[in-house]
């Protein structure tokens, strides 16, 4: 038997009919390491080979665009927008059922509850379709978000996407500026609608941050 690795998440037996081992993937990072955009080209390089993906994004915020994941660097595509109640297992099963899908992306990963990541390894495990999930590990105050922690709980892989600090060590760590461009030490781990900026950080310097502001 042959195995023909063409994506890192994808593992293609050869003479076995385009039949794909499912997983539950994590690619997880720090803030503007590029999470969007990796998922848009994922998206794009399935799409390119035949393959539909189908896109999924929650509802954050009531301002922004509802149908739409957009890159920092200007990539953008369609998703399904879907709400912290939703069963995600049957959302993913009911559009499966109107068409054949080889790959799911689940943007802002970190915004799941601990049900829906589960109900994403069900789709893995029941449905045999690959979910590819993209978010950041930690908040601000360094603790996991929900989706994150139970992601780096159960998914199959996990994988890293570096970014660099300031000093040029690797950022795994995220710092929120408030209006007054200081480094935040306490708040909603969601902001909604907020207008703060993230700066990723390595860990030395998002202590040095936190500590120099009190
Ligand atoms: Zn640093």
């Amino acid at each position: 038997m042959i195995f023909v690795s063409f994506e890192p998440h994808v593992i293609l037996l050869n003479n076995l009919n385009f039949r794909y081992m499912a997983k539950l993937y994590f690619y997880y990072s720090a803030m503007n390491a590029g999470k969007t955009t990796t998922l848009l080209q994922s998206s794009h390089n399935y799409e390119e080979r035949g393959m539909s993906t189908v896109l999924l994004k929650p509802k954050t915020d009531d301002r922004e665009a509802t149908t739409e994941i957009v890159s920092r660097i200007g990539l953008s595509a369609k998703a399904t927008i879907f709400f912290n109640t939703d069963d995600l297992y049957n959302l993913i099963i009911d559009i499966s059922e109107k068409h054949e899908i080889s790959c799911i992306l689940v943007d802002e990963g970190q915004f799941l509850t601990k049900k829906q990541v589960n109900q994403l390894s069900d789709v893995v495990d029941y449905a045999a379709i690959p979910v590819l999930v993209y978010g950041i590990r930690t908040d601000f105050q360094g603790n996991l978000f929900e989706g994150s922690h139970q992601l780096l709980a159960i998914a199959d892989e996990l994988i890293e996407i570096k970014t660099i600090c300031h000093c040029g060590r690797k950022a795994t760590m995220v710092i929120r500026l408030g209006s007054d461009n200081r480094p935040m030490q306490t708040g909603a781990q969601i902001q909604v609608g907020g207008n703060e900026t993230y700066i990723s950080l390595c860990r030395k310097h998002w202590k040095k941050a936190l500590t120099d502001n009190i």
